[in-house]
């Protein structure tokens, strides 16, 4: 997939993605990840990318002209029309649903604001998707691009190793991933749940699903109302929040 950040700082995105799985998948081509400077592109003899906004008010705005051009480079070197997210609070917001859909395009171009945001006219130009990663205000783009790039890299095939699945994820059905251990079997006077060690892979797996459930249940119970739960389930659901509220 060819992933293109345009932003004023490339280096971020540069040492945010090359470490680790991203990183690893980088390398083995099947990411191609390029950060793309939009001050190169400025008309500006002083470098220049953001000017204030008409209207008054504070911060400075990023201009659409550097923008632009930067786009229409980047779609050049692509050879064809990508989908554009700008990253954004006013948009969509980001989650695990999106990283999948997005994970088949071919590319994506993903545009970082700075400063107060950017012009209005060039986002009406190029922006196929306003995404936003949260209901809250960051001061760039770059820190959603990486998590969105990062969150799409998992979804690959051939990105996460055989022992690195994705499977089985929070919110990959819908619901929270049960809690998770390993050795020693005894730390600080803890013990490891008895059935993870009683080598009987059914009931292992039954404890995981009501673990699963639990825990969506009392951590994000919104999600439960789309969530792929059997009847039987729910009312397992019911019957463990209204013992738990007794006590
Ligand atoms: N004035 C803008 C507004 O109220 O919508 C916010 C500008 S913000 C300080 C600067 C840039 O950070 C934005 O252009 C956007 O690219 C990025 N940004 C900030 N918060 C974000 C979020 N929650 N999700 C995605 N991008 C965000």
């Amino acid at each position: 997939m060819d992933c293109y950040v345009m932003t004023l700082f490339p280096d971020m995105i540069m040492s945010g993605l090359l470490t680790s799985i991203t990183g690893r998948a980088i390398e083995e081509g099947i990411i191609n990840l390029k950060a793309v400077n939009i001050r190169d592109y400025t008309n500006s003899k002083h470098g220049k990318t953001d000017d204030y906004p008409y209207g008054g008010g504070a911060g400075m705005v990023m201009q659409a002209q550097p923008v632009y051009d930067c786009y229409k480079a980047v779609e050049a070197e692509l050879g064809y029309k990508p989908r554009v997210v700008y990253l954004t609070p006013q948009g969509r917001v980001f989650n695990q649903e999106m990283a999948k859909e997005f994970s088949v395009e071919k590319g994506i171009v993903f545009l970082c604001g700075h400063y107060e945001g950017i012009d209005e006219r060039v986002l009406e130009e190029i922006v196929t998707d306003n995404i936003s990663i949260g209901d809250y205000v960051l001061t760039g783009g770059e820190l959603p691009a990486m998590c969105m790039i990062d969150a799409i890299s998992r979804m690959i095939p051939g990105v996460l190793h055989n022992n690195e699945s994705a499977e089985g994820d929070s919110l990959s059905d819908g619901l929270l991933e049960y809690p998770q251990y390993s050795r020693p079997e005894v730390w600080n006077g803890r013990r490891v749940p008895p059935i993870l060690i009683s080598g009987d892979h059914a009931k292992v797996d039954a404890w995981r699903r009501e673990q699963s459930l639990i825990r969506t249940a009392e951590r994000r119970p919104d999600l439960l109302e789309k969530a792929a739960v059997s009847p039987k389930e729910r009312e397992f659901i019911r019957k463990y929040l209204a013992k738990s509220s007794d006590v």
